[in-house]
């Protein structure tokens, strides 16, 4: 029976037994499967319970900065630190908040035909904002009229971190290539960098949770190491999947592919 067909869920593999014949191994997964649910519970809670004495924390640390830092700028190296570790927790808590939100849930929940190039267009400009004085060139080339059905929160959040990450990863200066297109098989956002690049053998792992190529870089530019994982279940709940191609010194290119079913046309550009 295939493992739907019973109560108990079960994980089926196939050994090679002997010469020519086949071992079928299954194993119960209910345990499994309760520790994962106990394991994300847990993690949404404590998420959760940390965000408001954060939000507290932060709220003193920008009143001290402006106030104490000032009347005794001895205090301000310390007082700057202390910010910005909080700004940097808050973060973490919302990327982990997001994270738990996206793996509890099925498939994304609103779904309304999104208009990709506007979208974009919004998130390049922020983009923009974020490079600031490291001056990278962000470009967008987006096939006008092709929207993707689906929530457009987690679309938003999924960009923005494939975005934030092209910059961070960049050498100031770097060109940022966007781009949005649809063909009979479905439809291309693709964000590609000329930046560090990632080596070959970190490829596969770049969408775990916490996993970085460099540790050090990735925190002294702000990051929580949950951006890819994000990308990747919200690219999963579209039913679509995330490609990466790399090479370290050149850049990287990240393409969020998303299915004919998660793709419309509006009406002008479909009769065009
Ligand atoms: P982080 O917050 O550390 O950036 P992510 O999950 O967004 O976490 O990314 C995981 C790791 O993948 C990063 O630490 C970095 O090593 C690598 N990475 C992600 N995007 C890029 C990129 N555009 N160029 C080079 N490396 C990247």
């Amino acid at each position: 029976p295939s493992p739907a067909d019973t109560e108990t869920p079960l994980e089926m593999r196939l050994v090679p037994y002997g010469r020519d014949q086949r071992l079928l191994l299954a194993r119960d997964v209910t345990r499994t499967q309760r520790l994962e649910t106990m394991r994300r519970d847990f993690v949404a809670n404590v998420s959760h319970e940390l965000k408001t004495p954060l939000t507290v924390i932060y709220g003193v640390a920008e009143e001290m900065a402006e106030e104490l830092a000032e009347a005794d700028p001895q205090w301000a190296p310390s007082v700057q630190l202390l910010r910005d570790q909080a700004r940097r927790m808050q973060r973490l808590v919302q990327d982990l908040l997001m994270l738990s939100r996206l793996e509890t849930g099925g498939v994304a929940a609103e779904r309304q035909p999104v208009a990709m190039p506007a979208l974009l267009d919004e998130l390049c400009a922020e983009a923009r904002a974020l490079s600031g004085e490291r001056g990278h060139r962000i470009e967008l080339e987006a096939q006008p009229g092709v929207n993707v059905l689906g929530a457009e929160s987690e679309l938003r959040s999924a960009i923005s971190n494939l975005l934030s990450n092209a910059v961070r990863y960049t050498p100031d200066g770097g060109t940022i290539r966007v781009g949005w297109h649809a063909d009979g098989h479905g439809a291309y956002c693709r964000v590609a960098d000329d930046g560090i690049g990632v080596p070959r053998e970190h490829l596969s792992r770049l969408t775990e949770r916490f996993y970085r190529v460099d540790k050090a870089r990735s925190n002294a530019t702000g990051g929580t190491g949950l951006g890819l994982a994000i990308v990747k279940h919200v690219i999963n709940r579209h039913g679509g999947r995330l490609e990466i191609a790399s090479e370290p010194e050149q850049g990287s290119t990240f393409t969020l592919v998303f299915p004919p079913e998660a793709v419309t046309y509006e009406a002008a550009a479909a009769s065009a």
